[in-house]
């Protein structure tokens, strides 16, 4: 291959279009990575709705759940961010945008170093006007560049993990960082009774890291019925509660306390991104719980009118947004130790990289007719 086939979006509502562009070279701490498999997540259809608060480089590539293998590497790009060795061959996954490990942020607070003030985006963005940048998996290949982008993060995946399951490891990493956020405060024990708000992708892999990570009981409030409430009974969950059946939040708040039964959930977690999900989950805890917000990410229609309850209920809130570098290691090897434990593979319908294929792959998980929609450009290869 000489070129390089990217999908580049114009601007909100647009349609993805597939261009070609040179197969840059590769220097020595540089590689290209050739995409086995790209999710869509709810953020690409974010951007896509125009709900992003800040201004965009359009045009230009989405996809950020990427797993793909490395093609073309230079000399001194040796090895991952986890120390592990890089060639030829190896599968890896890169995170969207990465701490770049010197700014106030970074250096001071590591923990939270997932709030950096220059995160990096590898690919050829930074001092490239014109797009396409390689960066975004909605693509054949993105390229990294170490030496001119040195906050560049590379997580090497299990050589017999297939490219699609590693594709998951990066929205599975925001769920683990937020259980953890809530086990560090005491939050989240073993044997917990967990709630989930939102049957999304992240709702569905919520279900999995909160089994994974020691939770007696796991309920999921979402909706439709099909694909999303089914799956996540598929990955564990022991009942779910449908939006659409239990149509107003006191409907809710009673049938999740009828079935958790006692004094409530112990943890309440917000998958949804709903501006309700959060005076209703707080309804939903016992006295003392903990409640974890790491879906609703932009301020439209907020809407809180009992977080005088945070106080009076005595509980824990905590924000958790996406994750840092130290965190991402830790998806890649729970999608790994627990590979045969999840239906992992039926969260996704896959399309292939056309512009139809885009666009349909989008239009379906708007239309929540899909889980998690998933590019995979080379048939064979994800
Ligand atoms: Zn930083």
């Amino acid at each position: 291959m000489t070129t390089v086939r990217v999908a580049t979006f114009a601007g909100p509502g647009a349609s993805p279009v597939i261009r070609e562009v040179p197969r840059p070279e590769v220097p020595r701490k540089a590689a290209l990575i050739q995409i086995g498999a790209c999710g869509v997540c709810g953020t690409d259809l974010h951007i896509l709705k125009g709900h992003w608060p800040k201004p965009l480089p359009w045009p230009f590539t989405l996809g950020h759940e990427l797993a793909g293998v490395i093609v073309e590497i230079g000399p001194e790009l040796t090895h991952d961010w986890s120390g592990q060795p890089l060639a030829v061959g190896s599968k890896v996954m890169l995170p969207p945008l990465m701490p770049c490990g010197t700014c106030y942020w970074c250096t001071h607070y590591p923990e939270t170093a997932n709030k950096c003030l220059t995160p990096v985006y590898y690919g050829r963005y930074l001092g490239f006007e014109m797009p396409p940048h390689l960066w975004g998996g909605f693509a054949e290949m993105v390229y990294v560049d170490l030496e001119e982008l040195p906050g560049t993060k590379i997580y090497r995946l299990p050589d017999d993990m297939p490219l699609r399951l590693g594709a998951l490891s990066e929205p599975l990493t925001s769920c683990i960082r937020a259980l953890s956020r809530a086990q560090r405060i005491g939050g989240f024990r073993v044997g917990d009774t967990v709630v989930i708000q939102g049957s999304g992708p992240i709702g569905v892999l919520a279900v999995a890291a909160a089994r994974e990570m020691g939770a007696g009981r796991v309920i999921v409030v979402g909706a439709p019925e099909q694909p999303r409430l089914a799956l996540c009974r598929r990955f564990g969950a022991e009942a779910t509660v449908n939006l659409e059946e239990d149509e107003t939040p006191e409907a809710r708040i009673m049938h999740v306390r009828d079935l958790v039964g006692g004094y409530g959930a112990d943890l309440v977690m917000d998958c949804s991104g709903h501006p309700s999900a959060g005076p209703e989950g707080i309804e939903m805890l016992r006295d003392g719980g903990t409640y974890v917000e790491m879906g609703q990410f932009t301020d439209a229609g907020a809407i809180l009118t009992n977080w005088h309850r945070i106080c009076t209920k005595d509980l824990n809130l905590l924000g958790s947004w996406a994750f840092t570098a130290n965190d991402l290691p830790q998806g890649v090897a729970m999608l790994d130790r627990a590979r045969d434990r999840y239906p992992w593979y039926e969260m996704q319908t896959l399309f292939p990289f056309t512009e139809a294929g885009l666009a349909d792959a989008i239009d379906a998980a708007i239309a929540m007719r899909t889980v998690k929609s998933t590019i995979v450009p080379f048939e064979g290869l994800g």
